[in-house]
C-alpha cells in the first residue's frame, strides 16, 4: 500500500519532526513509513504528509502528525505494551501504535468514523480492537494498560482512565480549555502514587462524554 508518489513528502515531514525535537526513532520510522492519505478524503492527499491537522469529517480531525509523533514518544511504547487510545478518528495514532508492535485497544464515540477506521485499518492488515463508546470511561474489559493515550482535549483528567493503568504505566492527556491545553503525563508508580508532567501548547477537538464537555 506504500505509494511512492508520497516518498518524498513523506520524508520531509519526518525531516520537519526531527527540526521540531522529535528524537524517537523507532515513531520517525513508523511516520515516515506510513500510508496517513489512505486514511483522508481524496481531495486532500495532496496535504497529507504536511505537519498539520486535516479534517475528516463529522467536525473532527486525524491530528497533526507532530502531535501525533508527541504523544507517542511520551507513551514510550515497548513491543508487546498493551495500549488504550481514546479517540480512534482517522486511525492514523492506532496505526502508529501497531507499528511500535503494541497491542492496541481504542475507543471512537462516532459510530461512522468507528466503522470507516475499523475498515481502512483491516484493509492495511493492521488489527487492533476498536470500538464505539464513551472513551471518558475508558474501557474496562481490557485493563490494565502500560500506556493510555487521549486524542482529544479533556477539561479535567477522567478518574476512570487513571484507574486502568498498570503500575508504571502513562498517562497521556491534554487538559484544559476548549481552545488550547496542556499535555500531561501521569505515570502511576504505585496503587495511590502518581507523578505529573506538563508539555506546553496543544489544541484538540473536545473530549466528549461522562466524564468530559458536555455535548
Ligand atoms: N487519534 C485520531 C487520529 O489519529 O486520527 C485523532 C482524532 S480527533 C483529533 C479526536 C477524536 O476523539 C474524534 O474522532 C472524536 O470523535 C473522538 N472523541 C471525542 N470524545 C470522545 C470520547 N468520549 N470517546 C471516544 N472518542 C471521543
Amino acid at each position: 500500500m506504500l505509494d511512492r508518489r508520497f516518498a518524498k513528502p513523506r520524508q520531509r515531514l519526518v525531516e520537519q519532526l526531527v527540526e521540531k525535537g522529535i528524537q524517537d526513532s523507532m515513531v520517525l520510522n513508523a511516520i515516515g513509513s506510513l500510508p496517513r492519505h489512505i486514511l483522508i478524503d481524496t481531495a486532500l492527499h495532496h496535504r497529507a504528509y504536511e505537519d498539520s491537522a486535516l479534517p475528516i469529517g463529522l467536525g473532527q480531525t486525524i491530528s497533526q502528525p507532530f502531535t501525533v509523533a508527541k504523544q507517542t514518544e511520551l507513551l514510550g511504547v515497548k513491543p508487546g505494551d498493551k495500549i488504550l487510545e481514546i479517540g480512534t478518528g482517522s486511525g492514523y495514532q492506532c496505526m502508529v501504535l501497531c507499528e511500535l508492535k503494541a497491542q492496541v485497544y481504542s475507543v471512537e464515540r462516532h459510530n461512522e468514523l468507528y466503522h470507516r477506521a475499523k475498515e481502512a485499518l483491516r484493509d492495511l492488515g493492521y488489527r487492533p480492537q476498536l470500538k464505539c463508546g464513551d472513551g471518558t470511561l475508558g474501557w474496562s474489559t481490557y485493563a490494565p494498560y502500560h500506556g493510555i493515550v487521549v486524542t482529544a482535549g479533556a477539561p479535567v483528567v477522567p478518574d476512570d482512565l487513571i484507574r486502568q493503568l498498570h503500575i508504571g504505566g502513562r498517562l497521556i492527556i491534554p487538559v484544559g480549555s476548549n481552545t488550547e491545553q496542556k499535555m500531561l503525563r501521569i505515570t502511576r508508580h504505585s496503587e495511590e502514587e502518581y507523578a505529573q508532567e506538563e508539555f506546553e501548547g496543544f489544541t484538540f477537538v473536545p473530549l466528549i462524554g461522562q466524564k468530559g464537555w458536555k455535548e
